[in-house]
């Protein structure tokens, strides 16, 4: 079944962990033996032929970069202009992949429809394309921003939307230039309200993963366009301000909103200590994540709303994702789990792709 991911932070893998995302795992995993510099050294699970394997054609990816003044509790670039040229060096990583035939960019319907074409999507019975030359073929992605603090103007953020960027989340973790982020709370102040009248403008999709609940609360207030939310997960399940509460997903249903379910284990199941708590030990499982969309569809009354968004290349490997994962092609496992539990074939395949491509030819309609 193909598979749409909403979450990726593919150049942030090549670029800040040194990663060549175009060879096979394994010899990405070799080449880490005995780094310790990052906690998931060795234990990468995301590869451009493992996204090929799992048939995941087409993914929401991110440039990455934060803005930390003195006081912020995380690191990150000392100056927003900094951080621009991070995220412009993560943008040249996408071109050259797209140069290499690795990748191709998403960015508004008709590239969308050839891409899905391409790829055999939406057609389950139909012999797709892919058998005939599927060791090459390029994943799609579409253009997103995670974290707002690189856009040191307004004018930097045209010129994103130029460069393809679809979709921005204004906040990551801790207090940022636009909003506040996860594990901070206040207020999106004046920048942000501009901000998301630009994005309103430009046709941006408003990412909603990572808001506090002060800012989101505002934010949805403030912006009038597409919202989605690409990596998060229930509160009622897993509680923490990274996830939504009922209230929240109840508001982003109204709007329309696709959620897609995060892999990442701390956010799957409580009290998660990082570095410590092992999947093995916790039988956290691909099963975990279907209880999470079918808290979801259960809570909306349909199933419109869920996606997958599984952040696998997040920081994090192995050991903090499902147990029965060894690579992000693991995801074809999940139409057999969904139909065990009674879910539906055109149903499985909402959620597997068909409600984000369905959101994506609503929220770009207008965009020529
Ligand atoms: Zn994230």
């Amino acid at each position: 079944m193909f598979i749409f991911d909403a979450h990726l932070d593919l150049s942030m893998n090549a670029l800040e962990w040194n990663r060549d995302l175009t060879r096979p795992i394994r010899e990405i995993r070799r080449r880490e033996h005995g780094q310790t510099d990052k906690a998931d050294r060795g234990r990468g699970t995301v590869c451009l032929p493992e996204l090929r394997r799992g048939n995941i054609g087409l993914v929401v990816a991110t440039q990455i970069g934060r803005y930390a003044k003195p006081t912020h509790p995380l690191g990150g670039w000392h100056s927003p202009e900094q951080a621009w040229a991070m995220t412009q060096g993560q943008l040249a990583w996408y071109r050259a992949m797209e140069e290499a035939g690795e990748m191709v960019q998403v960015k508004d319907r008709a590239g969308l429809e050839k891409h899905l074409e391409f790829w055999g999507a939406g057609d389950p019975l139909t012999p797709t394309r892919e058998r005939e030359s599927s060791s090459r073929k390029p994943i799609g992605y579409i253009l997103s921003l995670e974290g707002a603090d690189s856009i040191v103007t307004l004018k930097h953020l045209e010129r994103s939307f130029e460069q393809g960027l679809r979709a921005v989340g204004p906040a990551h973790y801790g207090p940022g230039t636009y909003a506040f982020g996860t594990d901070s709370e206040g207020s999106i102040g004046a920048r942000g309200r501009e901000l998301l009248k630009e994005m309103d403008r430009l046709g941006l999709i408003l990412d909603a993963t990572h808001l506090c609940d002060t800012s989101f609360r505002e934010a949805m207030d403030v912006f009038a366009g597409p919202v989605w939310a690409s990596h998060s997960n229930a509160r009622a399940l897993t509680p923490h301000n990274r996830q939504f509460d009922g209230q929240q997903l109840k508001e982003l249903f109204r709007r329309g909103a696709v959620i897609g379910a995060p892999l990442d284990a701390w956010m799957m199941i409580p009290n998660w200590i990082r570095g410590q708590t092992t999947p093995e030990a916790t039988g956290v499982t691909l099963e975990k994540m279907v209880e999470h969309i079918d808290y979801i569809c259960q809570l909306a009354g349909n199933v419109r709303h869920s996606g997958i968004g599984t952040d696998l290349d997040g920081g994090f490997g192995r050991e903090q994702c499902p147990a029965d994962l060894d690579t992000i092609a693991d995801l074809q496992r999940l139409p057999e789990l969904f139909r065990t539990r009674g879910y539906k074939e055109p149903d499985i395949e909402a959620i597997l792709h068909g409600n984000f491509i369905r959101f994506l030819r609503e929220a770009w309609k207008q965009l020529a």
